[in-house]
């Protein structure tokens, strides 16, 4: 799911906070304050065991939703069969959870009424005789009412455009606000039914593939949807309007390919066009890096409903708009999400960091490694903001769980990190082994069951960087001084100091750190594993060594703080970089670099000249100190200026001169 950013609540965070630092403060040495963290993690741990709604003792192997909808008076009349296995020793009466707007008419097993009492959201059902362990059954309850929403609107009756739409959104707490179910995602069906019926004039999409459509002959029309693959149950949607359809391929194989279905409101068909073109390159590009398209015996599919951002069904993603960023982070969703489910909410990031995280990678596809710099750099500054711990202690409060800066953004940063940590290959091979893993691939996987796998694939512990990133908070506070001797033969020897400000959860990170070296000959990429709070690295360089710089790459969430007089964050090369976006309407950015130099300042010109050679605008014209500078074109009052077609961007920064060329759609 993506939404705009909201800002959650972190009472319960703030209480642990304060009582985690009397904790630490109470302890004297290094070690004790080790060992004051790993009860911290403990702790969090325990946590998380937190009441689900949801019978414990049955496990859903079905679900088939059979739902007439009355947009006129917002009605829903329901036949829903759920199939389960009894996994208690005994069961005589289980409960299904349906929200009390809806009224149940009446239950039904093999066609014989069933006693039921419906209250407090619960639907309690007793069955004549009593089922032992691992016997299934099956129910039909029979249903109806106008269902309530919750969340980010569960179940609404709305509109477009002057044309009804009628969606689901059940994520995290809504589907029994419209259906009866095992309300909770670590209890997967093992396929599903969704049967839609409507007024003539709309199309109903859902789960899977299409397998028929009736004309009811009375003015209405039923959609008989099937999925054949596991699903939990906020991942059963549908979504419904006039909609305009379009179909194109994912082609996987020389002669085969599978259809990706897209379901458009008329007024924006046009808009959606780009964005529709896109999907089948996008399908291509996570298949490469995670592993083939989850769901390819059936199909993909895009379905414009009415909330502003995008929410992951399997196989047909609801959409608010069809834009680029928002269709890689939902179709990313359909590997880490769908296929694999994080088994409790606590665990969202395992959805959100690596959804958020895909759109980089996407990009990064696409564009090459400069916006993929560029929208790390930009999750970074939301991370920056996170409060609490990325693994959720509260998980009643919707927005919470959806915070962007922590489950999302910091998620996200978490992954880049433990590519930085492990490399680009054994990366990439851990995120296709846990997609594919046996019990969690089309299953559910909780934060413990990823770090197995990462250790196991990366073949060494990862638990410092686990229990710092997702069970501890903040992030580190780098304080780096150094200096260099001689050692003759034009050896010399630096000693790095690292110091970290105080933590308290944890009371400092470890992690591994790149350290550039700039010689009088040129660059050198040293490794240092930092694990103490306070650090002194020596390292033996040849050349004389005239900058330093920490994290080039920067692989590391953190802040710098600088007790030396040389900057360590400033470049150290001039660089104009490609601007983004490219093609560009209305606007693009435009960034470079300006290295460090003895005199300080020197004059910078940034000028933009169209194809006949004519200067059209000066971007920048003043002397400017070494660091990286972002500029917009156009400039914010002179939007309209500007015709469509290509334009050149020339650097001149003392003696370096570099161009490129961008291009204007409107
Ligand atoms: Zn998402």
């Amino acid at each position: 799911m993506k939404k705009f950013k909201i800002h959650g609540i972190f009472i319960i965070a703030l209480i642990i906070q304060s009582l985690f630092q009397n904790l630490s403060f109470a302890q004297s040495s290094k070690e004790a304050l080790v060992k004051a963290e790993e009860k911290q993690y403990k702790a969090l741990k325990k946590i998380s065991s937190v009441e689900y709604p949801g019978d414990s003792t049955i496990d859903v192997t079905y679900y088939k939703l059979d739902l007439k909808l009355q947009y006129s008076n917002h009605y829903l009349i329901g036949v829903v069969t759920v199939s389960a296995k009894c996994k208690s020793a005994e069961l005589k009466t289980f409960f299904l959870d349906l929200q009390n707007p809806l009224n149940v008419d009446s239950v039904t097993s093999n066609g014989k009424q069933l006693a039921y009492t419906h209250s407090n959201a619960k639907l309690f059902i007793t069955f004549d005789s009593t089922l032992n362990y691992g016997e299934s059954f099956s129910v039909t309850v029979y249903y109806e009412g106008t269902p309530g929403s919750s969340g980010f609107g569960s179940f609404e009756f709305g509109s477009h455009d002057g044309y009804p739409a009628i969606w689901s959104l059940s994520e995290p707490y809504g589907a029994s606000d419209w259906f009866p179910c095992k309300d909770t995602p670590a209890d997967k069906a093992d396929s599903s039914d969704v049967w839609v019926t409507c007024d003539s004039n709309l199309i109903a999409a859902s789960n899977g593939l299409l397998m028929q459509v009736i004309d009811n002959g009375n003015g209405t029309k039923t959609y008989k949807w099937h999925n054949s693959y596991p699903i939990s149950q906020y991942l059963i949607s549908i979504a419904v309007s006039n909609y305009i359809q379009h179909t194109n391929y994912y082609k996987y194989a020389a002669a085969d390919s599978m259809p990706i279905m897209y379901f458009v409101y008329p007024e924006d068909d046009s808009l959606a066009m780009d964005g529709i073109s896109k999907v089948p390159n996008m399908i291509k590009i996570f298949s490469e890096r995670y592993g083939q398209y989850p769901f390819l015996r059936e199909k993909y599919g895009e379905a414009q409903f009415g909330w502003g951002g995008g929410m992951e069904h399997q196989t047909c993603t609801s959409l608010g708009s069809f834009d680029e960023d928002l269709e890689a982070h939902e179709l990313a969703h359909q590997w880490f999400g769908d296929k694999v489910t994080c088994a409790d909410w606590n665990d969202i990031w395992l959805n959100e960091g690596f959804a958020t995280y895909s759109e980089a990678v996407y990009f990064e596809a696409t564009q090459g490694k400069g916006v993929y710099n560029q929208m790390i750099s930009n999750d970074m500054k939301n991370a920056k903001a996170a409060k609490g711990s990325i693994y959720l202690t509260n998980i009643s409060d919707v927005n919470n769980i959806f915070d962007y800066d922590r489950s999302y953004a910091k998620g996200a940063v978490v992954l880049h990190m433990l590519r930085g940590i492990v490399g680009d290959s054994t990366f990439f091979k851990i995120l296709r082994t846990y997609n594919s893993a046996p019990g969690l691939a089309y299953g559910v996987a909780t934060t413990q069951d990823f770090e197995k796998i990462a250790e196991e694939v990366f073949g060494s512990s990862l638990s410092y960087f686990f229990n710092e990133w997702i069970y501890g908070e903040g992030i580190p506070t780098y304080n780096v001084d150094w200096n260099f001797e001689s050692l003759g033969n034009n050896l010399y020897k630096i000693l790095l100091d690292v110091n970290q400000t105080t933590g308290f959860n944890p009371t400092f990170f470890t992690m591994p750190i790149e350290i550039q070296v700039t010689t009088e000959a040129g660059d050198t990429t040293l490794y240092i594993f930092n694990n103490a709070q306070s650090q002194q690295f020596p390292l033996t360089v040849k050349n004389k060594p005239l900058y330093i710089t920490f994290d080039p790459n920067n692989l590391i969430l953190k802040n710098l703080s600088l007790l030396d007089s040389i900057d360590f964050t400033k470049p150290t090369y001039f660089s104009l970089d490609q601007n983004y976006p490219n093609p560009f309407n209305p606007t693009t950015k435009i960034s470079y670099s300006i290295a460090v130099q003895e005199k300080g300042y020197i004059p910078v010109k940034l000028v933009v000249y169209d194809l006949l050679g004519r200067q059209v605008a000066v971007l920048v014209n003043k002397k400017q100190s070494a660091g990286n500078y972002t500029v917009t074109f156009p400039p914010e009052n002179n939007l309209n200026e500007f015709a469509s077609g290509v334009y050149i961007y020339s650097l001149t920064a003392g003696n370096y001169k570099s161009s490129k060329k961008m291009i204007l759609i409107k």
